[in-house]
């Protein structure tokens, strides 16, 4: 295994626990954070990164995306939810092959890579392709294919179980249910999916209380919200993350955090569909529920940079409420790391000796970060654009002074452009 010492970094912020320490040297080996000390040590190492006026952090989760979608960033802009989807994107997903899906996914991981993502959860077509390019790449994902009844035949339940139970997790992908949300798939099939999800404890991810109309045709159809919809069908445990969250009751709140249910927060996606509503944030956390950030797919955002999206997320919030004292930079960075790993299943990536080894560096040097030593690391980084320059997953080197190493940038982008000319 590789050794990394990332040499005397300006700033070593640990989300998890707030603390902000200054000239330090970190020390990777065999996937692990071995020392972060002061002195130098005689750790030998295979790369030595200079972290001179560098911040290092956890790596950043993005818990809601879908990251072929690379491939229609632009095609459906400025449309309400069911037109963009059913007029938009659903013709362009029915021509999406799956070599389609290997370079788009490569641009999408490429992107996440430049933006400080270690770790993502993705629910899209040919999710193989996805994880040929994932694991390439280097990063950790949690892939959910999507189940529909009706819509897509290779998404029907049967297909997708077949494909999730003949998968092996690892260390750094695992396989979950992707249902798309109570509209799409039939209740029986949502009742099939939570008991096989609670058999086989296998993850499901699904779009909950996205619209307003999604919750009034649940109320039509069933007589019931979403959230108590998805308790009838065994769907909400500590294995269920659920994306948006937008329209929820106080009732529905409590249900989600008494289930110990994830919420992925996609202020941008829901602020670009024009979806009305702000996803209840503080009264979610104040439940106990762990939030977390997601930028949904390149369509409907469209970037997938996770501290963008955290930036214009606490600003919607706290306009929204009008109290600029809700939601600060640092809560925003500990669940944006501790809270999306551990709704993917991934393990504590804390600065300190012994967690996984899943670290970036931005770099202080960038204009808009060149602030008085008062301001708080987190406020920096989190209302002004900072860039990544390191990032190492596992203790795997995936991104060097801006330069990825895992796969040739240039070829995947020539690919990208190429299949772009296919829709
Ligand atoms: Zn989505």
């Amino acid at each position: 295994m590789t050794a990394i010492l990332l040499k005397g970094a300006s700033i070593v912020y640990d989300t998890y626990t707030g603390k902000q320490l200054c000239n330090l040297n970190v020390y990777i080996e065999d996937g692990l954070i071995q020392e972060i000390t002061e002195k130098s040590t005689g750790f030998k190492s295979d790369y030595v990164v200079e972290c001179n006026k560098k911040a290092v952090l956890p790596g950043l989760a993005n818990t809601h995306t879908h990251l072929a979608m690379t491939l229609f960033r632009g095609l459906a802009d400025d449309l309400p939810l069911r037109e963009w989807l059913e007029k938009r994107i659903w013709p362009l997903e029915r021509k999406l092959k799956r070599e389609h899906a290997l370079v788009a996914s490569k641009l999408g991981l490429i992107e996440l890579v430049k933006a400080g993502v270690t770790a993502f959860a993705d629910n899209y077509f040919f999710e193989d392709a996805l994880v040929e390019a994932t694991k390439s790449v280097g990063l950790r994902a949690l892939v959910c294919p999507p189940i529909f009844d009706g819509e897509f035949e290779e998404h029907t339940l049967s297909h997708v179980s077949n494909l999730v139970l003949s998968q092996r997790c690892d260390a750094l992908v695992k396989w979950g249910f992707g249902p798309h949300s109570i509209y799409s798939c039939k209740k029986e099939t949502l009742e099939q999916i939570g008991a096989l999800s609670k058999e086989h404890e296998i993850r499901v991810t699904i779009h909950l209380a996205e619209t307003r109309w999604s919750q009034v045709l649940c109320e039509k159809s069933f007589g019931k919200r979403e959230t108590d919809l998805l308790e009838e069908c065994g769907l909400l445990s500590p294995r269920t993350l659920a994306s948006h969250a937008v329209w929820v009751t106080k009732q529905e709140i409590r249900k989600l955090a008494n289930y110990e249910v994830s919420v992925s927060f996609c202020p941008v996606s829901n602020m670009k569909l024009a979806e009305g509503g702000v996803a209840p944030v503080p009264e979610l956390l104040k439940e106990g529920v762990r939030v977390s950030f997601g930028t949904d797919g390149a369509a409907s955002n469209n970037s997938l940079s996770v501290l963008e999206t955290i930036k214009i997320g606490l600003l919607l919030i706290k306009h929204s409420r009008w109290d600029p004292t809700l939601l600060k930079p640092h809560e925003a960075l500990l669940i944006a790391t501790k809270n999306g790993y551990e709704a993917l299943g991934f393990p504590k990536h804390a600065l300190q000796t012994g967690n996984a080894a899943d670290v970036i560096t931005l770099d202080l040097r960038t204009p808009s970060v060149i602030c008085h030593r008062s301001v708080p690391l987190p406020n920096r980084i989190v209302y002004a654009p900072v860039a990544t320059v390191d990032v190492i997953v596992s203790g795997k080197p995936i991104m060097i002074n801006g330069k990825i190493l895992t796969i040739d940038e240039e070829e995947a982008k020539q690919e990208f452009t190429k299949a772009l000319e296919d829709f």
